[in-house]
């Protein structure tokens, strides 16, 4: 016998007939957006990070792909860019903080102003 039941996507929440009492989304695409929504609110914080760290990304390459190698803090800060989310930040020898960002080094050079260098996996390892 058929039951009547919410669909448990909170977005949908649709009344739908069940034969099965395991069944508790009214179709497939429900149960993966319910899952999907489930993801996000358990890994919240991954999600934001790499949410900003993709968007940090394109903003990078965007600038590099435009030719230029050296770019503004003020500039960066205009367009998004923000260096909380970056994979790794590093010092070199002469204590040069060097952020990883995709295939690219932001690498501070005041407190003004960062140079954009592309990585070179067989050089800097
Ligand atoms: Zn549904």
């Amino acid at each position: 016998m058929a039951l009547s039941t919410n669909c448990q996507n909170p977005e949908c929440n649709k009344v739908f007939q069940r034969k099965n009492s395991k069944k508790i989304y009214c179709s497939l695409n429900c149960k993966n957006r319910a899952n999907y929504i489930k993801f996000s609110i358990e890994n919240a914080e991954e999600v934001l990070w790499q949410k900003k760290y993709k968007k940090n990304v394109k903003i990078i390459d965007g600038i590099f792909t435009n030719g230029l190698s050296k770019v503004l803090k003020t500039t960066l800060e205009q367009v998004g860019f923000d260096v909380k989310y970056v994979k790794s930040q590093e010092k070199d020898d002469n204590e040069v903080i060097f952020f990883e960002i995709g295939n690219y080094w932001l690498i501070y050079l005041s407190e003004t102003e960062y140079a954009i260098e592309k990585i070179n996996n067989n050089e800097r390892n």
